[in-house]
């Protein structure tokens, strides 16, 4: 393939160190990059400046060194990128695409769920605002159709906005703007091919691809590679106190990683060091043996 043909990337957001299941999928995202002869950026997600860690994106950047994820280019930062987003977002109101919302929290909180568990948005603003209010946040209109894409690893996937998702956040009540938004416009931005990230996201792939089509932006290839969660079931993330990644036995780490995406290294490889097992496993690279269901992680060594 044309290296200029495939651009990969992850896109942490530095709410803390790396664990498992970050390096899962920034190990998944690599190897297709590195198999298609391709590059692979990092971007920060620093955009939701309260969940941010200080210090969390330059531990996380030596941690992917010393997995040997190298990285193309500089490292992108979605904190310096408001001007960007604040672009696209009149471009969205020139097209009539988003409307200002008033609601509040508590307000949306009796509206019905979807099945991520995030609020279907019951339209309230959606034809102006209610007399005596003012908008606090974006929301961008969503069609009643169903929006058709392509996983690598999923199939054929369709999901109707209107019916599943509602109107959704593009800047937030806060000020800032909404991920939907930016992770557009900059993987846009960076000319990105191909998405393989956490299967938490396969459900946002429609509203993603629904901005892409309101900015004329193109839409990348996506795969989305199994979410790693601990024996209770529960995601691994800082929430569920995830460990951070060990920095000793980091071999044993990435084989495990290795296995938890279906690749599977020669035993002549046990005991092997990162770069050697990412040297196999990007020439060995199989996305097809990628499992589809979570996998449990065992106890990091
Ligand atoms: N920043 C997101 C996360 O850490 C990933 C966004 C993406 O890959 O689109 O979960």
């Amino acid at each position: 393939m044309n290296p200029a043909s495939y651009i990969g990337r992850f896109a942490p957001s530095p709410t803390g160190p790396l664990h498992l299941g970050s390096l899962v999928a920034a190990v998944a995202s690599w190897l297709d990059a590195r198999a298609a002869g391709g590059q692979w950026r990092v971007r920060m997600e620093d955009l939701d400046r309260p969940r941010c860690e200080s210090g969390a994106a330059d531990i996380i950047l030596h941690q992917l060194e010393a997995y040997s994820l190298h990285w193309d280019g500089d490292v992108l930062q979605q904190s310096q990128r408001d001007d960007a987003y604040a672009t696209a977002l009149d471009v969205l109101k020139s097209r009539d695409a988003v409307f200002p919302c008033a609601c509040t929290r508590s307000q949306l909180a009796a509206a019905p769920h979807n099945a991520e568990g995030e609020i279907l948005y019951p339209g309230t603003c959606r034809e102006g605002l209610p007399a005596g209010t003012t908008g606090r946040a974006w929301r961008c209109r969503v069609p009643d159709v169903s929006i058709h894409f392509n996983d690598r690893i999923h199939g054929e996937l369709q999901q109707n906005l209107a019916c599943e998702v509602g109107d959704f956040v593009v800047k937030r009540a806060d000020g800032l703007f909404a991920y939907q938004l930016a992770v557009v416009v900059d993987d846009a931005f960076q000319n990105i091919t191909d998405i393989v990230r956490g299967a938490d996201l396969l459900w946002n792939t429609p509203r993603q691809i629904h901005l892409q089509t309101l900015l004329d932006l193109p839409t990348p290839r996506y795969a989305h590679v199994p979410l790693i969660t601990n024996t209770a079931g529960q995601k691994l993330s800082k929430q569920t106190l995830a460990p951070a990644l060990p920095a000793h036995a980091r071999g044993a780490v990435m084989a495990q990683a290795l296995a938890l995406l279906g690749q599977t290294p020669p035993v002549e490889l046990s005991g092997a060091d990162p770069a050697e097992l990412l040297a196999w496993a990007s020439a060995n690279w199989q996305i097809e043996n990628v499992p589809l269901r979570p996998s449990i992680a065992n106890a990091v060594p």
